[in-house]
């Protein structure tokens, strides 16, 4: 069981059902012949960025998806306005992960996180970062849209908390973006993100930096948008600082 007491060692979030993980993990050991037998050297071994592993990646990405389209852990995925899933989508291996906090109209028809209005502003600041979108790994807390796009339930937080781990157990990002109060109280209940952004959060091995959702920009005007986008421009700057220092060698574009 050493393996399975290293994974313990290295998950700290509260909402992950190990047993998925772990299964995981072995059919990524199993289908690619990996010697490898602690749980770190193994997600170590699909972080390069050559050919053998990013055919890791490609695998556990189609197994994290299928995970995710077979989840009925709340009733979100039944309901009437609801088409797919929304997968998180970009590198498995960035240093970066961004969370939102879940599907609206246009993620739940494409099938992608971040496509409608909001999705095409957080593009921009990140090419304006020099950043392509693709080089890092974009998500939300729930994969499913909630009626008429209202707030998550804790209840359907917490049912999805273990598709959020999943993603994370294998990226095992060094810095997290949490765009707006849902993700930030996800990983630090009783937050307030008007309070709280800029200011970093320590998570386990996670960097948590915390700040204004792109919609919430898109909702503000004059002075007060000024306001937004100069504090969610450094909130971005400090998140990729941190994580260029941590892991110099990634390539962001
Ligand atoms: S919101 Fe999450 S937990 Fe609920 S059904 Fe969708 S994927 Fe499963």
């Amino acid at each position: 069981m050493a393996i399975e007491n290293e994974i313990k060692e290295s998950f700290t979030a509260t909402e992950i059902t190990l047993p998925d993980s772990i299964k995981l993990l072995f059919d990524l050991k199993d289908k690619f012949n990996i010697q490898d037998s602690n749980a770190h050297d193994i997600i170590k071994s699909i972080k390069i960025d050559d050919v053998e592993s990013n055919k890791k990646r490609v695998y556990l990405y189609k197994i994290i998806k299928e995970h995710l389209n077979s989840c009925q852990r709340c009733p979100l995925y039944s309901i009437e306005n609801h088409t797919q899933k929304v997968a998180g989508e970009g590198a498995l291996n960035s240093p970066i992960v961004l969370i939102g906090e879940g599907p609206g109209f246009d993620e739940d028809k494409v099938g992608r996180p971040f496509v409608g209005r909001a999705g095409q502003l957080l593009t921009i600041i990140l090419n304006k970062m020099e950043i392509r979108r693709e080089r890092i790994y974009i998500t939300n807390v729930i994969k499913c849209r909630p009626p008429r796009n209202r707030t998550p339930l804790q209840k359907e937080i917490k049912a999805c908390s273990n598709n959020l781990e999943m993603e994370l157990s294998f990226i095992t990002p060094k810095v997290i973006i949490a765009l707006g109060s849902v993700p930030l109280n996800y990983f630090k209940p009783g937050s307030s993100i008007t309070r709280d952004r800029g200011q970093w959060i320590n998570f386990g091995e996670y960097w948590i930096m915390p700040t204004f959702h792109p919609a919430y920009i898109l909702r503000k005007q004059g002075k007060a948008l000024n306001k937004v986008k100069w504090a969610v421009w450094q909130d971005f700057n400090k998140a990729v600082n941190k994580a260029k220092e941590m892991y110099p060698e990634y390539k962001y574009n």
